[in-house]
C-alpha cells in the first residue's frame, strides 16, 4: 500500500494542545531519567506507586480532580476523586494487614473490573505486598499454575469466580486467605473465607504506606515463552518512572484529559497503562466493567468525552467491522488522540482511523517484561503506517544479528533488542533466575521478536522469533494448551500453534494424536472442547482441535510446531533434517 505520510501527518494539527514532546531528536539527545524521577515525589529516595499514583494528589489542587470514572455492565456510573481513592485504598491496606498480608507477600486479583479491584490492588501495593492480577477469563488450570508458581499467599476474588479458585485451592498448600469482594453481589459466605465488606467496614481509612524503595516489588504479570509453562515477571517499585514519563510523552496527557484504556489488568497493558501511567500523571480515567461492543464503545467516548483512548489492533479491527458509518453515528469530537497496542496495527488500521474518527492510529511497542512502551508513534511525528514509530527517548532499541552487532542497514531483518537499565525492566521471572538471564545477553535484553528499522529509525515487526501465540494481542504459550490436552484420557499427544486469523490476528489451533483403541468421534471432540475450556478458559483454550495421525518429532522426541504450521498453511516444510523418521 503506497503511504501518504503528508496525509497522516496533517492530523497531528488535530490535536487540541501542544504535545508534550514537541521534538523528538531534541528530547531524545537530552533525556535524563533522572530528571523524571525528580518530577515525582520521591521522599528520602523511596518510591511507592500507591504513593505516585494516588497519595500525592489526593492533597492540594488534584483531591477533588476526579480520578476514576467507573461505568458498570449495565451503565451505572460511580465517580472516585483523588482524595477517595487515598481514602479507599488506604482501608484496604488496613483490611489486606488485617489479615496478616505482609511486605513481600504475593497476593493475586482475580476479579471483572470493579472499583473494589483498583482499591484492593492498590491497597497491597501500599502495603508493599506483590500485587498479582490475572485475567478473568482463565480456567482453574492457569489460575492454579501462577499461583503455585509465585507461592500465592492470597486471592482477592469475587463471587461470580470464586468457583475457579475453590476448584483448585486445596492443591495450592501456599494459599491460605480468600478474600471474596462480596459488597455488589449476593453471597453466602463459607467458613473457610473472608468477606471483603466486612474487613473494610472494619478498617480504618488511615495508613502510613510501607517504606518501598525502587527496587522493591510491585506488581507480577505471567507471560508466556517458548517451552515451559508462563512465567512471572515481576516488577519493582521503579517501574513507575517509565509510567510516569511515557505517560507524559507518549499519551501526552494533559492536565483536562479524560482517557480510556480498553485493556483488562489481567493483561500488562491494563495495569501499567490502565492504572499507573495515567494516575501518576494526575490524569482522570474512565474504567468500563463491560467488555467489547462497537457501539457500547462510541457511547463510551461520548458519554465522558473522553480525549485519549488507547485500545488494541483487535478491537480496531472489529471497529472496522462495524463501519465507519457506525463511528460516525457518534459524537467522537471529544477524541483528540487514540493509539493502540498489543499486535501489529496494519497500514489499514491506521488510516481506518481518519475515516472514522478524523484522528490516525499511533501504534507502539513494548511486552510485560520491558512495563511500559519502548517504542511509539508520537502525536508530534509523522506516522508510517505499519510501523510502531522510533524509540522512547532514554531506551536504546536496536536490530542485531547473532552475535549482538546492531545491523545498521536499513530494513534489515533481525532481532528485536534493547539496552538493559531502564526504569521499568523486569527484575525476574519469579523462582527462575536462570530463565531470566538467559534473556539478556551480548549486552542486550533480547525481546524475542524480529523486526526491521528504516533508514530514519522507525522500526516495523516482522514476527514472533518462537512459537508463542498471539491471539487478540494476548500470548498464550503453546506448552501449557499442550499440557491440559494431553491430561484428556483419549489424547495421547499434542501440538499447539498460531493459526493465522483476520480478526485476531491468531487462533490457537491444537493437533493431537489419540490413545489406542480411541476414535475421533462427534462426541469425544465435544469433549475434548468441554475439558479444555473448563480447565483453561476461554482466553486460552484452544479455538480448534484436529486429530492426526502422527505428530512430527526431531529425533530428541520435541514436536516440531512450526512444521505443524507449516502443514496448516500449505507452506513449505523448510529443513525437516533433525525429523523423526516415521
Ligand atoms: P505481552 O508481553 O503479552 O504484552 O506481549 C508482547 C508481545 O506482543 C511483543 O513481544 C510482540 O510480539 C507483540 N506486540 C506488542 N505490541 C506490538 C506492536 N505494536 N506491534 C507488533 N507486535 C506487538
Amino acid at each position: 500500500m503506497a503511504t501518504d505520510y503528508a496525509e497522516i501527518a496533517k492530523d497531528v494539527s488535530a490535536l487540541k494542545a501542544p504535545p508534550n514532546l514537541a521534538d523528538y531528536a531534541d528530547l531524545r539527545s537530552s533525556w535524563n531519567w533522572d530528571e523524571i524521577w525528580a518530577e515525582l515525589d520521591t521522599p528520602d529516595g523511596l518510591v511507592n506507586q500507591g504513593h505516585e499514583c494516588i497519595d500525592r494528589h489526593a492533597t492540594g489542587a488534584r483531591a477533588n480532580k476526579l480520578a476514576m470514572i467507573w461505568q458498570s455492565q449495565d451503565l451505572a456510573v460511580e465517580e472516585y476523586t483523588f482524595a477517595d481513592l487515598k481514602r479507599e485504598t488506604d482501608r484496604a491496606a488496613n483490611a489486606l494487614r488485617s489479615v496478616g498480608i505482609e511486605k513481600g507477600d504475593r497476593v493475586f486479583f482475580l476479579s471483572d473490573r470493579i472499583p473494589e479491584l483498583y482499591f484492593a490492588f492498590f491497597g497491597a501495593l501500599k502495603l508493599g505486598a506483590l500485587a498479582a492480577p490475572l485475567f478473568s477469563a482463565f480456567g482453574p488450570e492457569p489460575i492454579a499454575e501462577r499461583v503455585g508458581r509465585a507461592d500465592g499467599k492470597a486471592m482477592v476474588t469475587t463471587p461470580k469466580l470464586l468457583s475457579k479458585v475453590d476448584a483448585i485451592r486445596d492443591d495450592l498448600p501456599s494459599l491460605e486467605t480468600v478474600i471474596i469482594m462480596d459488597g455488589r453481589e449476593e453471597h453466602e459466605l463459607a467458613d473457610r473465607d473472608i468477606s471483603w465488606s466486612a474487613l473494610i467496614a472494619d478498617a480504618s481509612d488511615d495508613f502510613e504506606i510501607e517504606k518501598t524503595g525502587s527496587e522493591d516489588w510491585s506488581v507480577m504479570h505471567f507471560t508466556s515463552g517458548t517451552t515451559g509453562l508462563p512465567k512471572g515477571a515481576a516488577h519493582v517499585h521503579n517501574t513507575v518512572v517509565s509510567h510516569y514519563a511515557t505517560g507524559k510523552y507518549v499519551m501526552d496527557f494533559q492536565e483536562e484529559d479524560i482517557y480510556w484504556c480498553t485493556a483488562d489488568p489481567g493483561w500488562v497493558t491494563g495495569t501499567s497503562y490502565g492504572m499507573f501511567a495515567p494516575w501518576s500523571n494526575g490524569v482522570t480515567q474512565v474504567i468500563d466493567e463491560g467488555g467489547f461492543g462497537a457501539r457500547r464503545w462510541y457511547e463510551t467516548i461520548t458519554r465522558f468525552k473522553v480525549t485519549v483512548w488507547y485500545t488494541a489492533p483487535t478491537a480496531i479491527r472489529l471497529l472496522m467491522r462495524s463501519g465507519a458509518d457506525t463511528a460516525r453515528e457518534h459524537d467522537l469530537s471529544s477524541l483528540r488522540y487514540v493509539m493502540s497496542v498489543g499486535e501489529p496495527l496494519n497500514p489499514e488500521g491506521v488510516v481506518w482511523g481518519l475515516d472514522a474518527f478524523d484522528l490516525p492510529i499511533h501504534d507502539n511497542w513494548w511486552q510485560t517484561e520491558t512495563g511500559a512502551i519502548m517504542i511509539a508513534n508520537y502525536p508530534s511525528m509523522p506516522i508510517r503506517p505499519g510501523s510502531m514509530g522510533r524509540p522512547f527517548p532514554g531506551i536504546h532499541a536496536a536490530i542485531i544479528d547473532d552475535e549482538g552487532n546492531e545491523m545498521t542497514e536499513p530494513m534489515a531483518e533481525g532481532q528485536l533488542a534493547v539496552r538493559p537499565g531502564w526504569p521499568s525492566m523486569f527484575r525476574t521471572y519469579w523462582n527462575d533466575q536462570e530463565r531470566y538471564d538467559s534473556r539478556f545477553q551480548m549486552g542486550w535484553y533480547l525481546t524475542g521478536d524480529k523486526a526491521k528499522r528504516d533508514a530514519d529509525g522507525y522500526f516495523w515487526f516482522v514476527g514472533r522469533d518462537d512459537d508463542v501465540i498471539n491471539t487478540a494481542g494476548h500470548l498464550v504459550s503453546p506448552f501449557e494448551v499442550e499440557s491440559a490436552l494431553i491430561e484428556h484420557e483419549a489424547v495421547a499427544e499434542a501440538g499447539v500453534i498460531g493459526k493465522p486469523d483476520d480478526l485476531a490476528m491468531e487462533v490457537v489451533k491444537a493437533f493431537v494424536t489419540l490413545n489406542e483403541g480411541r476414535e475421533e468421534t462427534r462426541e469425544l471432540m465435544r469433549d475434548l472442547n468441554r475439558h479444555c475450556r473448563e480447565r483453561l478458559g476461554p482466553a486460552v483454550a484452544p479455538r480448534e482441535i484436529q486429530v492426526i495421525e502422527i505428530l512430527p518429532k526431531t529425533r530428541s522426541g520435541k514436536i516440531m510446531r512450526r512444521l505443524l504450521k507449516a502443514r496448516e498453511l500449505g507452506l513449505p516444510e523448510g529443513d525437516t533434517s533433525t525429523l523423526e523418521d516415521d
